[in-house]
């Protein structure tokens, strides 16, 4: 089976200084996966890097059996254009941690706008589409209204249901939490298990180690931009092999 994400020696500068110190992982489709680490050790960089935001220095990355940024004619390797960039970056949804959503554009047209500005879909079946993920995301009854009329909670919901709306194969998730007030954080955490539970693979950095535990397949701990540890999520979380990942846990836990 093709991993849906697998990266050899992933490494990434910025300047001088090396942020990524070859990262090996692999991601199976349909898995959730889950990325921890303190801040600062690298992993919005790897998940920039999966999305085509950053360009590696060195190793491979594969989405779905394919290189990242690159075509292979033989041996050869052939720098991916930005035209045929943007193609793959449709495949892959990303939800970050502040929502993003155009504030100008109700809820709908929101999830709508990709759809409709990248892939030429007509209005009727965008919309149609749309109102079916707001459904799915627990927000029917506010496709009318604007960003500034949601709580942050169904901002980043709808956030969501815009990165579904192109149909993603895979969906990467950095903090989608973390800058919500503590009362939302459960509804988004139920988006994201129903969309696993529907089996969407999914890389997800957190520090929710009560979703890592019960929804995550896989559980890897970065620090320094190094991968430390990584397993089954409730062995490394109950068991952890590591001084810094368990330095780490005692202070998140
Ligand atoms: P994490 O998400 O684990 O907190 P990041 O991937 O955001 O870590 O950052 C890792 C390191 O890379 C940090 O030291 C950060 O300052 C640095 N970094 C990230 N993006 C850039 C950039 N565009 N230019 C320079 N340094 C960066
Ligand atoms: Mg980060």
């Amino acid at each position: 089976m093709t991993a849906m994400v697998k990266a050899e020696g992933v490494h990434k500068s910025f300047g001088h200084i090396e942020v990524l110190k070859g990262i090996d992982l692999e991601v199976a489709p349909r898995e959730v996966f889950c990325l921890i680490g303190p801040s600062g050790s690298g992993k919005s960089t790897f998940l920039r890097c999966i999305n085509h935001l950053e360009k590696i220095n060195a190793g491979r990355l594969w989405v779905d059996g394919e290189l990242v940024g690159y075509r292979q004619k033989g041996d050869k390797l052939y720098e991916l254009k930005d035209s045929e960039v943007a193609l793959k970056r449709r495949d892959i949804g990303m939800v970050f941690q502040r929502f993003n959503l155009f504030p100008h554009m109700t809820a709908v047209e929101n999830v709508m706008e990709a759809p409709v500005q990248v892939k030429g879909e007509t209005k009727a079946v965008a919309r149609e589409r749309a109102l079916k993920l707001l459904d799915r995301v627990g927000l029917s009854d506010r496709a009318g209204n604007y960003p500034s009329q949601l709580s942050g909670g169904q901002q980043q919901r709808v956030a969501i249901a815009r990165a579904l709306a192109m149909e993603p194969k895979l969906m990467l998730f950095d903090e989608p939490t973390s800058a919500l007030d503590p009362e939302l954080v459960g509804d988004v955490l139920d988006v994201m298990r129903g969309l696993a539970e529907d089996g969407m693979t999914m890389v997800v950095v957190t520090h929710e180690m009560g979703f890592a535990r019960e929804v995550g397949d896989s559980l890897v701990f970065m620090d320094g931009g190094v991968v430390v540890e990584s397993g089954n999520p409730r062995d490394v979380l109950t068991n952890p092999q590591h001084d810094r990942t368990k330095a780490f846990l005692s202070k998140v836990l």
